[in-house]
């Protein structure tokens, strides 16, 4: 405890679900280390980074769970859910199985939730206009049917990945405080 310093501590879990391939790890490394990698391989082993933003003049830390794969045998394990405040659906805007997808993953989701949880639906590589297969308006009215955030992002160019990130842990911050 921060007491002391007439602060509070507050430490959130976030985790990132979504089909293989849409970029889920990328869009971590980019948020956490501003990194980038083309040739990605799933890694082994549960992993997440813990970043900080600041609200209302508090520190607050978000601990980001990544998958290690194992998505692609559809075995997110309930270990993986337990305790997130908040979510980030990702699916690949060049992909529409991905995006048909989507819905199985909110079902997983709520299932292993006994809280509330800040969910973002995030349409990765944006950066890939001339392949788009799922169009931003389709995002945007599965979003509001299901009250979710969204957002278009790009791990490959930047663009909307900070602030994905930020209006979920914002948004976990405004449920808790
Ligand atoms: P994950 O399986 O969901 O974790 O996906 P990865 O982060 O491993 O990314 C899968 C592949 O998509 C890799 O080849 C990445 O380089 C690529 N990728 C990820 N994000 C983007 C993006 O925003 N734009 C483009 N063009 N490629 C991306
Ligand atoms: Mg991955």
């Amino acid at each position: 405890s921060s007491d002391d310093e007439g602060g509070e501590e507050y430490l959130f879990k976030v985790v990132i679900i979504g089909d293989s391939a849409v970029g889920k790890s990328n869009l971590l490394s980019r948020y956490a280390r501003n990194e980038f990698n083309p040739h990605s391989k799933a890694t082994i082993g549960v992993e997440f980074q813990t970043q900080s933003m600041e609200i209302d003049g508090k520190e607050v830390k978000a601990q980001i769970w990544d998958t290690a794969g194992q998505e692609r045998f559809r075995a997110v394990t309930s270990a993986y859910y337990r305790g997130a405040v908040g979510a980030l659906i990702v699916y690949d805007i060049t992909r529409r199985t991905t995006f048909d997808n989507v819905g199985r993953w909110l079902d997983e989701l709520k299932t292993h939730s006994d809280t509330t949880v800040a969910r973002m639906l995030v349409g990765n590589k944006c950066d890939l206009e001339s392949i788009r297969d799922v169009s931003t308006e389709e995002g945007k009215s599965l979003a509001e049917t299901e009250e979710l955030f969204f957002m278009e992002t790009s791990a490959l160019d930047s663009t909307n990945v900070k602030k994905a990130f930020e209006i979920v842990i914002r948004e976990i911050y405004n449920n808790v405080s």
